[in-house]
């Protein structure tokens, strides 16, 4: 257990719960963030690493792990304080303070809170295989961090939905060969993913459709085969290297439902001119905020993080006046 004193605790490490850091240092403001995750980044790591974003502003293109790597550099200059792999679990007043304890037992004390936490704290959906989890992170994947290890592999991909149809185009090019597995006819995903999908059926991709999931042999986390049965019961048997399952995501907003702040559908409802949750000194930005009009985008995120960070100042520097300045005026502070 440690006590920590901060400015402000930045609950989520996501790319707007970084940007954060940025702006409230550039205010001189120390910050500290907490994650669930045992990396940082949010759900540009956790589950979209490779894929190439198309609307971050200057960015033509950024893969999203190097968005994150960006924006770590980018916050250097201000030490920031990670606290990873535990949990924000409770949050209690004390005065003008507030104060913040993890799953790690780890105890807050700060001025402001500032939540970027996203859809929650999420993990997949697994499909109800027996003794899937001994197989997990060696050949059965539910998220991808390095595809080149599919490279000359022969994988299967099982579901109906945008993940599922995205990752099997993008593999398509480098695997040996895709089986591509869903229990019913129709697939969710975009059309026009859908079709592209159809085009490449044949000697590399294969639509193993509409087929549920039975068993998984094999041993010592390695797959031999994954064994499927259609809906009259036949069996069929499929020898791969790698299954990835896409069957989305479950977010858990978990205890954050219990900080007794106003919420819409599962998120908390913010004033916009300030992003001012319904309890003083706490704020909420990125995903996991909403007001007329919110757009659930990072672009969106990162300026409710500098709408924030301004907004913080006074409660933290009670007696200072906030001149507003550009960062050409003043550069990148740093903390002393
Ligand atoms: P997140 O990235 O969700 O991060 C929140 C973090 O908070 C997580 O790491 C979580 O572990 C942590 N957390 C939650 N609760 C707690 C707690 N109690 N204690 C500690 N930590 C906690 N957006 C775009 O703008 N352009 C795109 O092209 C784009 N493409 C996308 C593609 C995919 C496949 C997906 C899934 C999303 C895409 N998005 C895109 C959306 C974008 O990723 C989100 O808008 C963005 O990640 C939101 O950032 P955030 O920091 O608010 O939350």
């Amino acid at each position: 257990m440690e006590k920590i004193e901060t400015d402000v605790v930045i609950v989520g490490a996501g790319p707007v719960g970084l940007f954060t850091v940025f702006e409230l240092g550039q205010l001189g403001i120390k910050s500290c963030v907490v994650d669930c995750l045992e990396e940082i980044g949010g759900q540009c790591i956790a589950l979209y690493p490779e894929k190439p974003i198309y609307d971050i502003p200057a960015y033509p293109e950024i893969k999203a792990e190097d968005l994150i790597l960006k924006l770590k550099n980018q916050i250097k200059p201000f030490k920031p304080n990670f606290l990873l792999n535990q949990k924000v679990e409770k949050i209690s007043k004390d005065n003008n303070f507030f104060i913040v304890t993890t799953s790690k037992k780890n105890l807050i004390n700060t001025k402001c809170i500032i939540i970027a936490a996203g859809n929650g704290s999420f993990g997949p959906n697994k499909p109800p295989l027996k003794n899937i989890e001994k197989f997990e992170n060696k050949s059965i994947f539910y998220h991808i961090k390095n595809k080149s290890m599919f490279k000359n592999k022969i994988i299967a991909i099982a579901g109906g939905g945008d993940s599922a149809v995205d990752w099997a185009l993008e593999l398509s090019s480098i695997t040996k060969k895709i089986f591509f597995i869903h229990r019913r006819k129709k697939l969710r995903a975009a059309p026009s993913n859908v079709e592209k999908l159809y085009k490449l059926v044949g000697e590399k991709l294969e639509l193993i459709i509409p087929f549920q999931l039975d068993s998984i042999n094999g041993k010592n986390g390695i797959i031999d085969e994954l064994i499927l049965k259609d809906l009259e019961g036949s069996e069929k048997k499929i020898e791969i290297d790698y299954f990835l399952p896409f069957f989305g995501l479950s977010s858990e907003l978990g205890p954050i439902k219990e900080w007794e702040l106003q919420m819409e559908k599962n998120i908390l409802k913010v004033d916009q001119s300030t992003c001012k949750t319904s309890t003083d000194g706490i704020y909420a930005i990125g995903d996991i905020c909403t007001y007329p009009g919110k757009l659930k985008l990072i672009l969106t995120g990162f300026s409710e993080a500098a709408i924030a960070s301004h907004n913080c100042f006074n409660r933290v520097f009670p007696n200072k006046v906030l001149h507003f300045e550009y960062s050409t005026t003043k550069g990148v502070t740093g903390l002393k």
